[in-house]
């Protein structure tokens, strides 16, 4: 017998107040993936039973009237950059000259540089911003270099901590501004691991640090000494991007670390031949690596329903946010689902409803979050949202009425809920 309490939810113009906590939650008629309605009852944080709806007693410490609106799982964002974002800022005027990866980041440091902000600070703004548009999960990269240290790993991380309960966060050592081109930042990149980061990244092993084995030598050693995941940003084009999927497939059956990979952006992937991209998704295949695409760049990008349908392990994310490196990307994952279908040319629902099932349940395999999903015994991860079918919610782009996380209402009517 569970104490019936009643939790109140006060609003004022940027965010809503939850007074009391609950043990049980009730969510009366929603559609779960589109699908027939149901009652579903959470209790300490996990669900605990779906039944049709209408069928289930108020017998909870709060109650959510689903009003027939559609369920979907937690969003999950693998791929993001909260520490540089300029959120809460003055809008960032965008002069950037110039289009390489050296570019982009020189600029993105001089402004940032300038700007004086937080790293602390701006993730935190993330991090809000993500869980009011339906976001539980993220795989964050985090800019790891000499000139600025470890300052920007340390925030994200007292960010992970302010929000572990309200947002899986994983940490993976991003060396953005080059590893062996850019000395003292393999040193950096350890000190982060030692501190707790989830995964070790990489950049552009032949572009970037000229060097692709010693790059691939030393990613790996430092992910198989701290018992971490591998995730790398490839952005090389064609056939020198293919030569580096090339070393990294190799490279992870070598070490066995089958399941423990991946690659992030991956265009080259949309630009060599057929023949050559079926030969490289068997050795995507055999070495269980994950592709991370969110359908960027003005050019080619990795063919998402072919790899989907070759059985690739697919995720995606938002990439950097309301940053320097251009104006569009922004905290919303269903609005991502929507980039990415548009730029895909998907006109059917199913298609749009295998990016969103990337965008869930691919985001948390990466995560190796097995509490995942909407099913009983799972964790209470999920957005209650407007709208009858999933490709509806990912179109309209409504506030998200309901986010719950763990069993705890997190965001209401798109406001985060304060504590
Ligand atoms: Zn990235």
């Amino acid at each position: 017998m569970h104490n019936v309490k009643f939790s109140v939810v006060e609003k004022n113009s940027h965010s809503v107040t939850l007074i009391g906590m609950s043990k049980t939650l009730l969510v009366k008629n929603v559609h779960p993936l589109g699908k027939e309605a149901v009652d579903l009852l959470v209790l300490d944080g996990l669900i605990a039973q779906i039944t049709p709806a209408g069928s289930t007693q108020n017998q909870a410490d709060t109650v959510i009237d689903g009003n027939n609106q559609l369920l979907l799982p937690g969003l999950v964002n693998a791929h993001a950059h909260i520490d540089k974002n300029l959120i809460g800022q003055p809008w960032h005027r965008n002069e950037l000259q110039g289009a390489t990866i050296r570019d982009l980041v020189d600029y993105e440091r001089k402004i940032q540089l300038e700007e004086g902000l937080s790293t602390r600070t701006q993730s935190k703004l993330d991090v809000e911003a993500s869980i009011a548009a339906g976001t539980t999960h993220i795989r964050t990269h985090v800019d790891i270099d000499p000139e600025i240290g470890l300052t920007g790993f340390e925030g994200v991380l007292g960010t992970k901590e302010e929000f572990k309960d309200r947002l899986t966060m994983q940490t993976v050592a991003f060396p953005q501004r080059g590893m062996l081109i850019n000395p003292g930042t393999v040193e950096l990149l350890e000190e982060a691991l030692k501190m707790g980061a989830d995964a070790m990244g990489g950049l552009d092993p032949s572009t970037v640090d000229r060097d692709p084995t010693q790059h691939i030598n030393i990613v790996f050693d430092l992910a198989q000494k701290y018992g971490v995941e591998v995730d790398i940003h490839l952005h090389e084009p064609g056939m020198l991007g293919a030569f580096s999927v090339e070393l990294i497939t190799e490279r992870t059956q070598a070490l066995g670390m089958q399941g423990l990979v991946t690659i992030s952006h991956v265009f080259c992937l949309g630009m060599v031949d057929d023949g050559y991209l079926n030969r490289l998704i068997d050795q995507i295949l055999e070495n269980d690596i994950t592709i991370m695409s969110l359908g960027s760049g003005k050019g080619d990008f990795p063919p998402l329903k072919k790899l989907n349908d070759a059985g690739v392990r697919l995720c995606t994310g938002t990439d950097g946010v309301r940053d320097t490196w251009g104006p569009y990307n922004y905290v919303d994952m269903l609005e991502r689902i929507k980039l990415m279908g548009y730029r895909s040319g998907f006109r059917r629902d199913e298609d749009v409803e295998m990016l969103l099932k990337v965008a869930t349940y691919g985001g948390a395999a990466v995560m190796k979050d097995d509490s995942y999903g909407l099913e009983v015994g799972k964790a209470a991860d999920f957005v209650i949202v407007p709208g009858e079918a999933t490709t509806q919610a990912v179109v309209e782009l409504r506030p998200r009425s309901y986010v719950i996380k763990r069993g705890r209402i997190v965001a209401k009517d798109g406001a985060l809920i304060t504590d």
